[in-house]
């Protein structure tokens, strides 16, 4: 075995290396050597993933927290969700890393290293990786490395940034509801795009409250700060609690097709355009396209995954959701109400998650605001 060839080199061992890394770690792919490298060791609880899933997935140990009901509550409806046959689940960043590190570590065919990675490229015979640790080659490369590039050009498309600040807090009350996190709260003022809290309770004591905002700029963190502390005191009358941990982030809901792969460069994660334009959300669609690369290779195939046009169908319907969001004349607000009030959770989650079948689909294009979404679709397919 060379120190510097690898049959795969992963680049970015955030959500997408490190669920990939696991599935080149299983006994199949033992005779396939693997680097995965990354700047960071990981070692830092730097965000929350938030999924929905049907009985026990890939982390479930690593879960935190898991529920079967959540309430929503829209501008003038409140509503209580049963997620059945999904459970909601929460899983903490540094929980899924030292998960999928330990694993890899016992693997006998996956190399981890920390190294910052200049340059990433496609050669005669494969890829070629130079890094703060040497050069490194490899015959395919899958690189969850976000262009600034790349971004500039999903700018350029429909664009919004979802951009959030959360704080973990402890009270001397007992506030929260352990059984029922809140998914979405919009009685906050929408004032700068379509702005909601959510709470994802640990215990009566303790919760995770996060402000976030679909908008074309980021906010100054005191905005979001201000929000969180008034939202505390007018529903749950806190003014005086600890602050444990803040988190911070933000993401590209974007109509811009990300790459799938250059050359022998396959992208993965966000880079890959694994991020749902309307929702943000990610992390189960990184599942499936791991699962989705791993099938190929094991079938001798090559890594590239591409959409059949009815798969892509899941993403005119995202790009029209996000378009409707983008032109602000329909509240982001309103529509999440009218879209959960008008159609049954497990019908609006298979949807999020591109899970839905055509029967659906017309069920919920039946329940939304016919004339902005007929000239957001229109605008979509033209
Ligand atoms: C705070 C936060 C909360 C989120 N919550 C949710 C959620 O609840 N549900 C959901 O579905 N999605 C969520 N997302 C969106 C998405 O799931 C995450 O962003 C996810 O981490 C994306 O995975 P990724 O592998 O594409 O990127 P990342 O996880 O960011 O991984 C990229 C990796 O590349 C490394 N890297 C970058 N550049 C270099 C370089 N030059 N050299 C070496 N290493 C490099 C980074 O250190 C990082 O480890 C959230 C995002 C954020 C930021």
């Amino acid at each position: 075995m060379s120190d510097t060839h690898f049959d795969y080199i992963i680049a970015g061992a955030g959500a997408a290396g490190l669920s990939l890394a696991l599935r080149l770690a299983d006994p199949a792919f033992a005779h396939k050597q693997v680097l995965l490298l990354d700047r960071s060791s990981k070692r830092e609880n730097d965000r929350t993933w938030c999924f929905w899933e049907k009985g026990e997935g890939p982390f479930e140990s690593a879960i935190f927290k898991q529920w079967s009901e959540v309430s929503f509550f829209g501008p003038k409806q409140p509503m209580s969700l049963l997620m059945a046959p999904y459970n909601y689940k929460m899983l903490r960043g540094l929980d899924f890393y030292e998960f999928s590190l330990q694993k890899l570590q016992a693997s006998s065919n996956v190399v981890v290293r920390k190294a910052e990675i200049y340059d990433l490229h496609n050669t005669e015979t494969g890829v070629e990786v130079s890094s703060s640790e040497g050069s490194f080659t490899a015959d395919w490369a899958f690189s969850s490395l976000l262009d600034n590039e790349e971004i500039h050009a999903a700018k350029k498309s429909d664009f919004l940034w979802q951009h959030f600040l959360g704080w973990q807090i402890k009270t001397d009350k007992p506030v929260f509801n352990p059984a029922k996190p809140i998914y979405m709260d919009f009685r906050v003022p929408q004032t700068d795009g379509s702005c909601f809290v959510y709470v994802l309770p640990f215990s009566p004591f303790e919760a995770l409250v996060e402000y976030t905002v679909f908008s074309a700029e980021v906010w100054d963190k005191t905005l979001y700060e201000a929000g969180i502390r008034a939202y505390l005191q007018q529903y749950f009358g806190l003014s005086d609690y600890q602050i444990l941990h803040v988190e911070q982030g933000r993401i590209p809901m974007s109509s811009h097709k990300f790459p799938v792969n250059e050359g022998k460069i396959v992208f993965v994660g966000t880079a890959g355009g694994q991020t749902k334009a309307s929702t943000g959300y990610t992390f189960t669609n990184i599942q499936r396209h791991s699962d989705a690369i791993v099938a190929r290779l094991m079938q001798g195939k090559s890594p590239v995954v591409r959409k059949s046009p009815w798969e892509s169908r899941y993403a005119k319907y995202d790009h029209t959701l996000l378009r409707v969001l983008v032109q602000g004349d329909y509240r982001g607000a309103d529509l999440f109400e009218r879209l959960f009030m008008r159609n049954p959770a497990a019908r609006m989650f298979d949807f999020l998650d591109d899970q839905s079948h055509f029967g659906q689909e017309l069920l919920i294009m039946n329940s939304v605001p016919r004339l902005h979404f007929a000239q957001a679709f229109f605008k979509v397919l033209f």
